[in-house]
C-alpha cells in the first residue's frame, strides 16, 4: 500500500500547487431561521451571496411544515428503489404538477439532476452516435454522454454556428444537441431559437438543462423556453431541479410519454437507486405551489439582480452580460479568486471563488448570486465590499 499512499498524496499536493484545493466549511446554523441568507459559519454571521436558492423558498415555513408533516406520514425515507415499492404519492403528484407546470405529457422525478443527466444522456444516445454539447455545459451533461459510448463533441459557448458546423460535419448520426437553459457559473441565456431550429433540421433531440431558469425566466417563471417564447414541439427534452429555484432537492426530466416511459425502463441512474423521500417531494409540492402565486418573488430576484448590475458597473466592476441571479466577476487567476474570497469573508459576506475545472482554465471568477431573500441594503453593502476587495 505504501506506492498507492504515496500516489494520493502526490496527487492532493499538485492540486495545492495549481491553487486548487477545495475546502468545506461548515454552517454551523441560520441565525434567521425563515431566512437561509444569513449563516453562521467559521464562528461569524455571514451574508450568503453563493447559493442557487433564488427565489428564498429553501426556508420558507410552508416548505418546512409539509415535509415534517409528510415525514410524519410516510417517515424519513423512501425505503426502496421507484419500480419495487419507494414509489409513493407524493411522487405521483408532484411528477403530474411538474408535467402540467411544463405543460408536457409526463414528468419522470430523480434524486439529483446529476442522474437526470446521465439518465437522459445514457438512454437517448448510444455507441456509433455522437451528442454535441456547448463547450460550458455542467459536468453532469458531459458525463452523461460519457456514460452513453456516444462521440462527444462540443462547441464554442453559445456559439450556433459552430454546433451547425458540427451536426453538418459529424461521421456519425447526432443523437442529441444539448446545452444549459442559463449557464450557471456565467449567467448568459444559450441561444435555445436556433439551436432548436438545427435539432429540427437534423433529426437530433434537443435537450435543455433548465437547472437555473426554471422558476426564475420568463413572464410566469416557467424558465428558459418561456422565455423564449419555445413550444414543447422545439425543446422535446426538458430537464429542470427541485434544489435551486424551488428551495428543495430532486430533479425532473419532463417530455413525451414515451420518452418518460423509456427512461422509466431502461435508464440505470433511476431505476437502480432508492427513490428520494417523500418528505422531500412534498415540500417540492409546495414550492411550486408559492412560485405560482407569488410571482413577486421572481420579479424581486430579477430586481435585485439589476441593482446588483447597476451599482457594480458603477464601481467600475465588470459583470454578467444577462440579467439573472448569476453574476460573475473574472478575476485573473485562481490565486486571486481565492483571496478576494477570503478577504469578502472578512467583510461578512460568503461568496464563492470558482475554479478549474468547473470553469476553464483562465475563467476563474467570484459568482455572485442573488435570491429574493436579498435585501438592497445587502447588495449594496456587497457591492461596497467588493469594490473594496478588488481595486
Ligand atoms: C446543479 C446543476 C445540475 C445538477 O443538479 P443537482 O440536483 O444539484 O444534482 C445539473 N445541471 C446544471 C446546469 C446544474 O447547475
Amino acid at each position: 500500500m505504501k506506492r498507492r499512499s504515496s500516489e494520493l498524496r502526490a496527487a492532493l499536493s499538485a492540486i495545492d500547487r495549481q491553487h486548487l484545493r477545495r475546502t468545506r466549511r461548515d454552517v454551523e446554523r441560520f441565525p434567521d431561521p425563515a431566512n437561509r441568507t444569513l449563516l453562521h459559519l467559521q464562528g461569524r454571521d455571514v451574508i450568503d451571496f453563493s447559493s442557487n436558492d433564488y427565489l428564498g423558498l429553501a426556508h420558507h415555513p410552508e416548505l418546512v411544515e409539509a415535509m415534517a408533516a409528510c415525514a410524519a406520514r410516510c417517515g424519513a425515507g423512501s425505503g426502496a428503489a421507484h419500480l419495487i415499492t419507494g414509489h409513493g404519492i407524493e411522487h405521483a403528484h408532484l411528477e403530474e404538477e411538474l408535467a402540467a407546470y411544463t405543460g408536457r405529457e409526463r414528468a419522470l422525478l430523480f434524486s439529483t439532476g446529476y442522474m437526470a443527466n446521465l439518465a437522459l444522456l445514457s438512454t437517448l444516445s448510444g455507441r456509433h452516435e455522437s451528442v454535441i454539447l456547448d463547450r460550458l455545459s455542467h459536468a453532469s451533461l458531459i458525463d452523461g454522454a460519457l456514460l452513453s459510448g456516444a462521440r462527444l463533441r462540443r462547441f464554442a459557448h453559445n456559439d450556433s454556428g459552430a454546433a451547425a458546423q458540427l451536426l453538418a460535419n459529424s461521421r456519425h448520426p447526432v443523437a442529441i444537441l444539448a446545452t444549459e437553459g442559463v449557464f450557471s457559473m456565467d449567467g448568459d441565456l444559450a441561444p435555445l431559437p436556433e439551436l432548436a431550429r438545427l435539432a429540427h433540421e437534423y433529426d437530433a433531440w434537443l435537450v435543455v438543462d433548465d437547472a437555473h431558469g426554471l422558476g426564475v425566466l420568463g413572464a410566469s417563471g416557467r424558465g428558459s423556453l418561456e422565455h423564449w417564447s419555445l413550444e414543447s414541439d422545439a425543446v422535446p427534452v426538458l430537464m429542470g431541479t427541485l434544489g435551486k429555484a424551488f428551495g428543495a432537492f430532486g430533479a425532473f426530466v419532463a417530455g413525451c410519454a414515451d420518452l418518460i416511459e423509456l427512461l422509466l425502463q431502461r435508464a440505470r441512474p433511476y431505476i437502480y437507486t432508492t427513490a428520494l423521500p417523500q418528505a422531500v417531494a412534498a415540500a417540492a409540492r409546495t414550492a411550486l405551489r408559492i412560485a405560482q402565486r407569488e410571482s413577486w418573488r421572481r420579479e424581486r430576484v430579477l430586481a435585485l439582480a439589476g441593482l446588483f448590475r447597476r451599482s457594480a458597473l458603477q464601481a467600475g466592476l465588470q459583470t454578467g452580460e444577462a440579467l439573472t441571479p448569476i453574476q460573475p466577476l473574472l478575476l485573473p487567476d485562481e490565486r486571486s479568486a481565492l483571496a478576494a474570497q477570503a478577504r469578502l469573508f472578512d467583510a461578512g459576506f460568503a461568496v464563492a471563488a470558482i475554479r478549474p475545472p468547473t470553469v476553464p482554465v483562465g475563467r476563474s471568477r467570484l459568482r455572485i448570486t442573488l435570491s429574493a431573500a436579498h435585501t438592497e441594503e445587502q447588495v449594496h453593502a456587497l457591492v461596497g465590499a467588493l469594490a473594496d476587495t478588488l481595486s
